[in-house]
């Protein structure tokens, strides 16, 4: 069985981007958990049912395409709006969803050759991990990468409302009681602000051949 790899970090760090590389590179799967709390609040969005409800019921499913499926449906494409994002990050402050979502996600890395990127997987989810990386960048320059990320899907965006909500988010990801953004002791930070994706993926690479 391969290794169990966390990848923490605040929004627009570059996880999925480069944990996809690293996953494809060693036959791993990737599994992204901030889909998971997006596709909660895609939930909350669609059907305005309370909470709690929504949570007891759900059916969230990652495919090996990195696809997401809420509830049986393919949602890979709606859950990435900027809407969605600050609902996430407004229903993952709630411990009970916090619990549904740890649950699945444990499940899902319990056949190893994994590698989970997240917010709070070296600390909560999966404290014993083999690899821990906290993957960070300056805001500026995360805000930059999410601004032409969103450019080339077409969508409208406005650099300085993309940096305001970034920031806003990791406030509000570091500042909830419950599984806080934070770097985990055990965790290898990894700075990508002046790195590119390829450096990156070659730097964790090389943290996982020495864990
Ligand atoms: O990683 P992504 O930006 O898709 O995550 C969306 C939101 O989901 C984050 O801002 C955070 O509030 C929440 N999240 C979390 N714990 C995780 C992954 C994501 O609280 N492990």
């Amino acid at each position: 069985m391969g290794k169990v790899i966390a990848v923490d970090g605040p929004a627009g760090a570059g996880k999925s981007t480069v944990s996809k590389i690293v996953a494809a590179k060693l036959g791993y799967t990737y599994i992204d958990t901030g889909a998971m709390y997006r596709a909660v609040g895609l939930k909350l969005l669609r059907t305005g049912t309370e909470l709690a409800e929504i949570v007891d019921g759900i059916e969230i499913e990652l495919d090996d395409k990195a696809r997401v499926f809420l509830d049986g449906q393919e949602v890979t494409a709606e859950i990435r709006t900027p809407e969605i994002s600050k609902l996430a990050s407004d229903v993952s402050k709630f411990g009970f969803v916090r619990k549904k979502l740890t649950e699945l996600q444990r499940k899902m890395a319990q056949r190893g050759s994994v590698i989970m990127d997240g917010r709070d997987i070296g600390t909560e989810v999966l404290p014993n991990a083999d690899v821990k990386i906290f993957l960070t960048a300056s805001l500026e320059e995360r805000a930059r990468r999410r601004f032409e990320e969103l450019k080339a899907k077409g969508q409208a965006a406005d650099f300085d409302a993309v940096k305001t909500e970034i920031a806003l988010r990791d406030k509000q990801d570091t500042e909830r009681e419950i599984a806080p953004l934070r770097q985990a002791a055990d965790a290898v930070l990894v700075d990508s602000t002046n790195l590119t994706i390829e450096q990156v993926v070659a730097q964790i690479l090389a943290i996982c051949s020495t864990h």
